[in-house]
C-alpha cells in the first residue's frame, strides 16, 4: 500500500449491506470493528430483521433463537441504519447502491428449496419443505393455511430442516403451545390428521446430515415415537471408517442405533427413519396415494446406487427437504448450477466494490456460526480494498432521502421495535414470550410505517 492510496482511502466509509439475516449483521458487526469511523445501511426486504434466525429456525427451538438477542445490539448501534421493507431489485437497485454507496455487501440468502426431482413430484399433496417452515415461522409472504388432512406423510432427506420439518409435523399443537408460533398455525396443528411421518434418505445413518442433537431430541417429545428398521443399520468397513473419522457421525450413528433398539412406548404417533432408500416416484394420477422408493447401497466413491428393489409407502403427502436454494441477486453474476454468486473472498467477480457473504456466497449449507466466520473472511477483503483505493466517489445521495422522496415506507430499528414490543405482548397474554405476527400490512401498520390500526391477530 502507498501513501497516497491511503490518502484515497474514504475518511468515513458508508457501506450498504443487503439482507438482514445473520449474515449482513454479521458483516455489520465486523465492518464497525474494523473500521469504527464506518456507517451502515442494513438494507431488508421483510418488516423485519434476522432472516432465517426468525423464520427458518423452528418455533420449538428457542435457544437457537436467541441469537436474537446477541445480535440485537449490532442492530441498535446508532452507526447503523436499519431500512427494513426495501427489496434490493425492486424499490433499490444495484447501480443506485454503488453510487451512493463506497462499497455494498450483498447477503440475501435462499428462502426457496430444490424440487424433488422424481416422477409425480408436481402431484397435489407434494408440499415445498421451505413453503411449510414459512408457514409455520409465520413468514409474511408463506402460504396463509396448511392443508393437514393427509394421515400418513413422506419427508425426503436426512438434514437438520428434514428433521424440523418431521417434528413439527409429528409434534401435538400442545407441545407448541409455548413457542412464537402463530396462532393460526397452532390451530391448525391441533387439528391435523397426522399419524405416521417417514423421513426418507438415500443413504445410511453415517451419510445423513442430521447434527446429533437435533436427532437425540426427537426423543423426547411426549406424542410420537420414533422408530428405525434395525435392517437399515450396517456395520460395514464404510461405516467404520467414518465413525473413527468424525465423532459427530458416531454420534448420529449411535443415537439411531438407540432407536432402533428400543421397543415403540406407544405414544401415539411414530416418526419413522428409513435409512438406504431414495424416492424413485410420487405415486398418484391427480394427489399423491404413495411414495416409490428405491433400496440402495454405497459403491465405491461413496455415492448411493440403486438396488432394483422398490418399495411403495402408502402415503397421502410428501415434503421435501433435500437443501434450500438462492435466487439470483440483481444485477450480480450467478452461477446458476451451484446457486451462488461467484466471488473470491467474498469479491465479486468484475464488480469491484460489491461484495457477497452467507448463504449466497457458499450455498445454503452450514449453521449461523457459519455466517459469522464467512462474514469475517469477506470483512477482511473490504478492509484490504479501502486501503488499496479500489473504490470509486459516492454521490453522497442518501438512500433514506431516496426513498422518502419516494413516497417509500421504511421500518427503522424503532418500527421493528414497536413490532417486537406487540408480539412480546399478544404471547404473554397467552402465557407465552411472544406470539408472532404474520401479516404484512399489520407489520407495517405496527411499524407505523402505515396508518392502518393494527388488528392484533398473531
Ligand atoms: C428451516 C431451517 C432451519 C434452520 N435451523 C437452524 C438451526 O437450528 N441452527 C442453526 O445454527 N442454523 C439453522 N439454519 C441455518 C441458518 O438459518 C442459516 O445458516 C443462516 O440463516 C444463513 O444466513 P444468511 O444471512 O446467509 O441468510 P438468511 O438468514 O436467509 O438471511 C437473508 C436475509 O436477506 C433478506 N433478503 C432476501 N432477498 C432480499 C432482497 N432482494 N432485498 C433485501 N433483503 C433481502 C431476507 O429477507 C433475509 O432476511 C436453518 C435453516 C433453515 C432453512
Amino acid at each position: 500500500m502507498t501513501a497516497q492510496q491511503d490518502a484515497d482511502a474514504p475518511a468515513h466509509p458508508r457501506y450498504a449491506v443487503v439482507g438482514a439475516g445473520p449474515a449482513g449483521i454479521y458483516a455489520t458487526q465486523g465492518l464497525l470493528t474494523t473500521t469504527p469511523e464506518a456507517r451502515v445501511d442494513l438494507i431488508e426486504r421483510l418488516p423485519a430483521p434476522f432472516g432465517l434466525i426468525r423464520y427458518g429456525v423452528a418455533p420449538d427451538h428457542g435457544r437457537i433463537k436467541n441469537v436474537i438477542r446477541a445480535l440485537e445490539p449490532v442492530l441498535q448501534d446508532p452507526r447503523v441504519r436499519l431500512l427494513a421493507n426495501v427489496e434490493f431489485g425492486r424499490d433499490v437497485g444495484l447501480a443506485e447502491l454503488r453510487s451512493s454507496y463506497d462499497a455494498v455487501v450483498v447477503a440475501t440468502g435462499a428462502l426457496r428449496d430444490r424440487p424433488l426431482p422424481v416422477p409425480g413430484a408436481e402431484l397435489d399433496g407434494v408440499h415445498s419443505g421451505a413453503d411449510f417452515v414459512s408457514w409455520y415461522a409465520g413468514h409474511p409472504d408463506g402460504p396463509t393455511e396448511w392443508p393437514l388432512a393427509a394421515r400418513s406423510v413422506a419427508v425426503v432427506g436426512m438434514g437438520n430442516v428434514a428433521v424440523d420439518v418431521a417434528r413439527i409435523l409429528a409434534k401435538s399443537s400442545g407441545e407448541l403451545r409455548s413457542t412464537d408460533m402463530p396462532v393460526q398455525v397452532l390451530a391448525a396443528l391441533a387439528n391435523s390428521a397426522v399419524e405416521d411421518v417417514h423421513v426418507f434418505g438415500r443413504r445410511g445413518p453415517a451419510q445423513a446430515k442430521f447434527s446429533p442433537l437435533e436427532l437425540r431430541e426427537l426423543s423426547e417429545s411426549t406424542t410420537f415415537d420414533v422408530i428405525v428398521d434395525p435392517a437399515d443399520l450396517l456395520d460395514d468397513p464404510v461405516t467404520r471408517a467414518a465413525r473413527e473419522a468424525s465423532k459427530i457421525t458416531d454420534q448420529v450413528v449411535r443415537t439411531v442405533e438407540s432407536y432402533a433398539a428400543r421397543p415403540p412406548h406407544g405414544r401415539g404417533r411414530r416418526l419413522f427413519l428409513h435409512f438406504w432408500e431414495a424416492p424413485a416416484a410420487v405415486l398418484g394420477s391427480e394427489s399423491v396415494v404413495g411414495l416409490r422408493t428405491e433400496r440402495t447401497v454405497l459403491d465405491n466413491d461413496g455415492n448411493a446406487v440403486g438396488t432394483g428393489q422398490l418399495t411403495d409407502w402408502p402415503v397421502q403427502a410428501v415434503y421435501p427437504a433435500i437443501g434450500y436454494r438462492s435466487d439470483a441477486a440483481p444485477g450480480l453474476p450467478f452461477d446458476t448450477e451451484h446457486a451462488v454468486v461467484p466471488n473470491v473472498q467474498g469479491r465479486v467477480d468484475g464488480l469491484p466494490d460489491v461484495y457477497v457473504t452467507g448463504w449466497l456466497r457458499r450455498g445454503p449449507v452450514g449453521l449461523i456460526g457459519q455466517t459469522r466466520s464467512d462474514a469475517a473472511e469477506v470483512v477482511a477483503s473490504i478492509a484490504a480494498d479501502r486501503t488499496a483505493g479500489v473504490w470509486t466517489a459516492t454521490s453522497g445521495v442518501d438512500l433514506v432521502d431516496t426513498l422518502a422522496a419516494r413516497g417509500h415506507g421504511v421500518v427503522t430499528w424503532s418500527g421493528w421495535e414497536l413490532i417486537d414490543d406487540l408480539e412480546q405482548r399478544l404471547g404473554l397474554a397467552q402465557g407465552r414470550e411472544r406470539c408472532k405476527v404474520t401479516d404484512r400490512a399489520e407489520l407495517l401498520a405496527t411499524a407505523g410505517v402505515h396508518r392502518a390500526a393494527p388488528l392484533t391477530i398473531c
